[in-house]
């Protein structure tokens, strides 16, 4: 389903309609999605070890960059808590530098419930979008502020940051990191791994607020510190463990090569996509032509993916990749960015 060729391969995202089109009948609600793994015990972590709750560190001895794994900055995404749990139930260690665990919103977790999962992504405002000076200047307006001026001196200690999280609906896992180049590069080195070749994204950050992974830290101009998070999969499903499992041990044991300069010189850029849009759903009728998984290319330009009232939503150039369709989006959300490989 074509719109036809367009100028220079960049076809508009949105276009009115001219005729009818089959789309998807797509649900109001939420469809059950299936919880398949345990909520983890993290009894053990939750005083922490250095002063601060829910922060684990284990300290080589030796010098070296100090790195932060980091899980829960959503509630109901526990998948990262899981593989860190479990790493540091195996007594997992830096070769040099220090290592630290981050279990974010553990406030937000302890509200988990089977029967409602996606209503403790946080407990009064998202955690992922309060990383910028103008936020983290104010008096703590919520728990979720408190939490990120308590966690900030890790941050601001932090050489490299992996930020794990998962995804609702089902897509190939992927990293996406700020556009700096230490930290594509370090995408670029965990995507070069045989078991972990996933997409590395850079997008157009969110509109809601800075990401942690944007936090001044990391996109200051010059400067070593490296941030990147992983979406490792569908939120519950044991696979999703596994990948988060496998990225951790990546990050812990390349970190030191990474911060000392190393220059990757493998096929990362192989795997590298950039965001070019975002498609808000501007009517309450957005429905996708098809049930797109996140990760899906579509080979050619102007391809409708999706109808949005009276407007069309056609893919802008050639193998466009759909990043995180959201099959039930309301009005006023983001329905799908969309990516173009590098
Ligand atoms: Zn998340």
């Amino acid at each position: 389903m074509s719109c036809g060729a367009s100028p220079r391969d960049h076809h508009p995202v949105r276009k009115r309609r001219q005729r009818l089109l089959p789309t998807l009948a797509l649900p109001r609600r939420l469809p059950d999605f299936p919880i398949l793994i345990e909520t983890p015990d993290l009894t053990p972590w939750e005083k922490g070890n250095n002063g601060i709750a829910g922060v684990i560190e284990r300290d080589s001895g030796m010098p070296g960059p100090e790195i932060t794994v980091v899980s829960l900055i959503h509630g109901n995404e526990f998948a990262g808590a899981a593989a860190s749990d479990r790493l540091l139930r195996e007594d997992i260690r830096p070769i040099c530098g220090v290592l630290r665990f981050v279990f974010a919103n553990m406030a937000a977790f302890r509200r988990f419930n089977p029967e409602n999962p996606t209503a403790s992504r946080f407990i009064a405002e998202d955690l992922n979008r309060v990383w910028s000076h103008d936020r983290l200047d104010l008096p703590p307006g919520s728990v979720e502020m408190e939490r990120a001026i308590e966690l900030l001196p890790i941050i601001q200690r932090s050489d490299l940051l992996l930020d794990l999280h998962s995804m609702l609906w089902e897509s190939a896992p992927l990293f996406i990191s700020p556009q700096t180049e230490r930290s594509i590069a370090l995408a670029g080195m965990l995507s070069s791994r045989s078991d972990t070749q996933f997409l590395t994204l850079t997008d157009l950050g969110h509109v809601g607020g800075a990401r942690l992974i944007e936090h001044e830290r990391f996109m200051a101009a010059s400067g070593a510190p490296a941030s990147v998070l992983l979406e490792a999969g569908q939120h519950w499903r044991p696979e999703t463990v596994e990948i988060s499992a496998r990225v951790i041990r990546q990050f812990v044991d390349n970190a030191a090569f990474l911060h000392f300069g190393a220059r990757h010189t493998d096929n990362g850029a192989a795997h590298q996509a950039t965001v070019t849009d975002n498609v808000v759903a501007r009517s309450a009728s957005f429905a996708f032509t098809e049930p797109y998984q996140g990760g899906h290319v579509i080979q050619s330009a102007g391809t409708v993916i999706a109808t949005d009232g009276e407007d069309e939503i056609c893919t802008p150039y050639d193998h466009c990749v759909l990043i995180m369709p959201n099959l039930c989006v309301r009005r006023g959300q983001l329905a799908v960015r969309l990516a173009r490989r590098l």
